[in-house]
């Protein structure tokens, strides 16, 4: 893409309503707008980044058999009726036409819908297991939304609802989704902890977040220095400074430090029971003729929140560090001080390489100075003193060096598909 074309501009400063890196960088950048606290627009820049997150998250779900589908955001008060779920605090209510009360609610969750639709196909054993997931809007009226886009009040969230005939099955898949999660959260440059976590409003079971170390993070974790093990504090009996109980597999205790650390909840999973399939009347008929019910779990990951995740985790003074996989481009290409680089824009590309080409009349500082704000992995410099080669530099390097445009397109792609 022509940056000449891009309609939104890099800005100097941070909007001063912004206290958090994310928001600051995000919003200077031009990679959003905020609407009001808690409510941003995903700019053309933002939304690539989060198309990018979306399909990473699309192609490991159907991996291990998500069946992807659209429900919406409205809600109608006698779903959530059923389970006690419509007063919950955080609720959105739509109002009604004038004096009438409100019969809709926008979603903060979609159990309830899904056990509706599943109770209408679901009979058999042989129906189940099954497992569907959406990419959706969700909204939830945070009282506090300090923390930029770790916490909207309107967020766009994948949910996974998984449905079995019993516990173990549930269990396995559990696992799973587990192992996904961490496939996810790794493809998008992120080391995310397994950490044992309340039950909270939907199950007595613990429930696991994926907890990604950050001192913005508004979560506490105990964490083992030396096995990762985890616990939310606000369940957890571990000290810091405590031995790590966790068992290892020759039956040892692991032993190592204990300590306590801010974190950013990244996703979250819960096994559900059969607290939903009650509700719905959600059974179906075993081997034996039996009506049991459902047995169901619930898996979620905030879009927006894993996008700023990135942002408080690789940033430095001059701006965002994008991790590769999640990069709005892969290559940011500047034509300086009069320079052409538009064989070089149609050269990369044609090496399926993505291009943001800074082709704008202005400045080298100021394309400099950009280039550095909205972090784009590679950087590839055209200038008149370099005499038909181009410098080229990561954004996380300081090491710049002077190649020929095959060589660009060699290292860019080594790099990016490794
Ligand atoms: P938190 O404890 O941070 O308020 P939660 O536990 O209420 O979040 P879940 O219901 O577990 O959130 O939602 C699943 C995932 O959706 C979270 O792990 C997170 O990635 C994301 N998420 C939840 N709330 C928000 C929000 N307000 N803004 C952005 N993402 C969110
Ligand atoms: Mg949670």
């Amino acid at each position: 893409m022509r940056q000449s074309g891009l309609f939104t501009k890099i800005s100097r400063t941070a909007p001063k309503d912004e206290i958090s890196i994310n928001a600051q960088l995000l919003a200077r950048a031009g990679f959003v707008y905020k609407n009001s606290a808690g409510v941003y627009s995903y700019l053309p820049l933002g939304w690539r980044v989060i198309q990018k997150i979306a399909q990473i998250i699309r192609e490991e779900m159907n991996i291990i058999g998500g069946q992807e589908l659209f429900m919406p955001a409205l809600v109608e008060k006698k779903y959530l009726d059923i389970t006690g779920r419509w007063d919950v605090e955080i609720g959105f209510d739509v109002l009604g036409k004038k004096d009438e009360k409100p019969s809709f609610g926008l979603g903060w969750s979609h159990e309830e819908i899904l056990a509706a639709i599943a109770a209408k196909y679901i009979n058999s054993y042989k129906d189940l297991p099954f497992y569907a997931y959406q990419i959706q809007t969700k909204f939830r009226n945070e009282p506090r939304a300090k923390s930029g886009l770790l916490r909207g009040r309107e967020f766009m969230m994948k949910d996974l609802y998984s449905f079995h005939t019993s516990e173990e099955d549930l269990f396995d898949y559990y696992g799973k989704v587990a192992d996904a999660y961490h496939k996810i959260f790794k493809r998008c440059g992120l080391k995310a902890v397994y950490t044992v976590a309340a039950g909270g409003a939907f199950t007595k079971h613990n429930t696991h977040e994926f907890q990604v170390l950050s001192d913005v993070g508004e979560d506490i974790v105990l964490i083992c220095e030396k096995c990762d093990y985890a616990e939310n504090k606000e369940i957890s009996k571990l000290k810091e400074g405590g031995k790590c109980p966790t068992r290892l597999p020759d039956g040892q205790k692991c032993g190592g430090k204990i300590s306590e650390k801010n974190s950013i909840e990244v996703g979250n999973i819960f096994p559900l029971g059969t607290k939903y399939s009650e509700a719905f009347n959600l059974q179906f008929a075993d081997e034996k003729g039996g009506k049991k019910h459902v047995v169901m779990g619930s898996y979620g990951i905030g879009l927006g929140r894993l996008m700023a995740t990135a942002v408080e985790v690789y940033h430095d003074k001059d701006g965002i560090i994008w991790p590769e996989a999640i990069a709005p481009f892969g290559v940011h290409l500047l034509e300086l001080n009069g320079a052409d680089a538009k064989e070089a824009y149609v050269h990369l590309q044609k090496y399926g390489i993505e291009v943001l080409y800074d082709d704008r009349d202005t400045s080298a500082g100021e394309k400099l100075v950009g280039a550095d704000l909205m972090g784009i992995p590679w950087r590839v410099v055209a200038s008149p003193k370099l005499k038909g080669k181009y410098e080229l530099k990561r954004r996380s390097e300081n090491q710049a060096k002077t190649v020929s445009l095959s060589e660009v397109a060699r290292s860019v792609n080594k790099r990016t598909k490794a």
